[in-house]
């Protein structure tokens, strides 16, 4: 793109410029010669005298132009006017060097004007960007004998004006011109300001272009010399070319930013980068050598910059990289806007104020769609950026969703692990407690039960009975029937006292070989007694039988209750069953003692 304005540049010195394609001299002013003559003095030493001898050639274009030459050019036309002041102006604001003779029909020099951009500004007849001398009114016919010379390509499109067009012209171009200027600089500005709050180089080159773009063109315009820099012609000879390679670096950081060229074309990223070097360079080489030196390569290099700009846009376009599209769409405005400028100037249109600004309007919307390829490409990097911290706060979140339910499989293991640990213990305690023959509890509970039990009862004030019993002839049983004979009767004694037992509270224990007791805590003597009567019956009553072989058995039974105080002892209470029950063995067995 900045190459096209290159070119652009290029075509305002090689072709026509500005709003005097023809010379208007049919606009009220028909009595001026059309016809231009020139001479080329190539030692450019003669003088407005010297030079009436030599043979002028008529202009067979306009407007005249002569390419790049260190020749001095002199242009020739006579006019007549009846009008008190018209304005010749010479629409080309980059030429270095201009004198103007005004000469009466007797070849007397009226006035002469010194003239071109090497001068101050402020020096000018008439503060405006093109240079503009009046001319005076003559009946009789006046000469103007103009001698141009010029670093930049030498060509001199002129324009007659009478006063009140070229105020509406000075107006019009003002307005439009500062639009466009204030736009782009503006744009510029925002954009460095951006770079310096978010640090992002983007903006920065972005920025930089914009300004350059706009310096560019309101230089060529010749208003940065009115406004800009009007007594340094120095500085404003070297201008143009500084600021299209400046331009130049700019765009190509821009662009190879912008459509992010790295991501997919790393040899093509550093071309461009090598790019921005040379044209770094060339900025200053502007400043140190010649215009006439530095021009020519500073197209050359702006036409690389262009297809090396166009390259990334077109492979990032290739790979549907959203901002690249934008870029694209921008060259394009741009593009056009120079083919609408171009084809005014060589008259395919009518010249109008549109064409004649198609150029600064294609260079606007260029640099809005530049600005709006770069918030397209910084929403993208947002959007991936947020799409990033999202999927690591889902990460995240899954992570902590996947450790809670790690916790709670843990912690059902371990309460799991616990409830079977307790129901090991349970299992564990009752094996411990429980006669393995019988199921009933065995003789190590029932000494703890006992002392529990017994100071319960001291505690509430209840009785506490006891009863304790003791097969009949057991040795012979086993004597007779076999071992394994005993045990069956010991497990049938047991399943006879369980039967007879019937609240929770009471409990049989198995108190030596054949020998049982059997707890009642808060039991009278005489429930006690109820109770040994039916266990006594339901012996007596049914024969144990095993394997055909079916035994009646006998027991005899100690009962004894007590309403236990603190400092009686469990024991006695215990003794005092055993003395029952051995009384009852003594009695001749098979009976209850109370
Ligand atoms: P008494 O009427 O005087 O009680 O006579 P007894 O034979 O029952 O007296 P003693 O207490 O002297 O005999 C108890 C016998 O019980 C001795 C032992 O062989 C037997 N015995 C002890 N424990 C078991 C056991 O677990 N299984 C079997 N089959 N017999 C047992
Ligand atoms: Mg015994
Ligand atoms: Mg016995």
């Amino acid at each position: 793109m900045r190459i096209l304005r290159a070119l652009m540049s290029l075509l305002l010195f090689i072709s026509a410029t500005s709003a005097a394609a023809e010379l208007r001299l049919s606009k009220g002013f028909g009595q001026i010669s059309p016809e231009v003559n020139y001479f080329l003095d190539e030692s450019a030493e003669l003088d407005w005298q010297s030079v009436q001898g030599e043979g002028f050639s008529s202009v067979r274009e306009y407007p005249p132009q002569f390419g790049y030459t260190s020749a001095a050019v002199w242009l020739r036309f006579r006019y007549v006017s009846d009008i008190e002041r018209i304005w010749l102006s010479l629409d080309y604001p980059m030429l270095d060097d201009i004198h103007v003779y005004i000469l009466d029909n007797e070849n007397q020099l009226i006035r002469a004007y010194p003239l071109g951009d090497h001068l101050n500004f402020v020096e000018r007849v008439l503060q405006r960007p093109e240079f503009t001398v009046p001319l005076p009114m003559s009946m009789s016919g006046n000469s103007v004998y103009l001698r141009v010379r010029s670093d930049s390509s030498l060509e001199v499109p002129m324009t007659l004006l009478e006063d009140s067009t070229l105020r509406h012209i000075m107006e019009d171009s003002a307005w439009l011109q500062g639009l466009f200027f204030g736009a782009v600089v503006m744009l510029g500005i925002y954009h460095v300001l951006i770079f310096f709050s978010s640090g992002d180089r983007s903006y920065l080159y972005f920025g930089g272009l914009s300004l350059t773009m706009a310096l560019i063109q309101a230089t060529l315009w010749g208003r940065s010399y009115q406004f800009l820099w009007p007594e340094s012609p120095l500085w404003n000879s070297m201008a143009v070319s500084v600021f299209i390679n400046a331009s130049n670096f700019f765009g190509v950081l821009y662009i190879a930013k912008v459509v992010k060229i790295i991501a997919s074309h790393r040899m093509v990223y550093w071309a461009a980068m090598l790019l921005s070097c040379v044209s770094a360079i060339m900025v200053i080489l502007s400043v140190f050598l010649p215009y006439s030196s530095v021009i020519g390569p500073t197209l050359w290099l702006s036409m690389v910059t262009f297809f090396v700009g166009a390259t990334m846009v077109i492979l990032r376009m290739r790979r549907g990289y959203p901002p690249a599209f934008a870029v694209f769409v921008a060259g394009l405005m741009y593009t056009l806007g120079s083919a609408s400028y171009i084809l005014g100037k060589l008259g395919v249109f009518n010249n109008s104020l549109f064409l004649d600004n198609a150029l600064a309007l294609g260079q606007l919307l260029q640099v809005l769609l530049f600005a709006f390829a770069l918030s397209v490409r910084m929403a993208m990097d947002k959007e991936l950026r947020e799409r990033a911290q999202r999927d690591s706060a889902h990460a995240q979140a899954m992570l902590l969703e996947t450790e809670r339910q790690q916790n709670i499989r843990l912690d059902q293991e371990v309460r799991a692990r616990t409830m079977e640990l307790r129901e090991a213990n349970a299992r564990l305690e009752k094996i411990s407690a429980t006669d393995a023959l019988t199921g009933l509890y065995n003789r190590r509970h029932f000494d703890e039960t006992l002392e529990r039990e017994f100071e319960r009862a001291a505690r509430e004030k209840s009785v506490l009975s006891l009863i304790m019993l003791d097969l009949d002839h057991f040795k012979n049983l086993n004597d007779t029937q076999g071992h394994a004979f005993g045990d069956e009767a010991l497990r049938q004694t047991a399943l006879r006292i369980n039967d007879v037992l019937k609240r929770p509270a009471d409990m049989a224990f198995r108190y030596g070989g054949e020998e049982f007791v059997i707890l009642l805590p808060d039991t009278s003597a005489s429930a006690a007694h109820i109770l040994a009567r039916q266990i006594w019956t339901a012996m007596r009553s049914e024969s144990v039988v095993m394997n055909e072989q079916s035994v009646r058995l006998t027991v005899s039974i100690g009962v004894a209750c007590a309403e236990p105080r603190s400092e009686h002892s469990p024991y006695a209470l215990l003794k005092r069953a055993d003395d029952k029950l051995y009384q009852a063995k003594e009695e001749g067995r098979d009976r209850i003692c109370l």
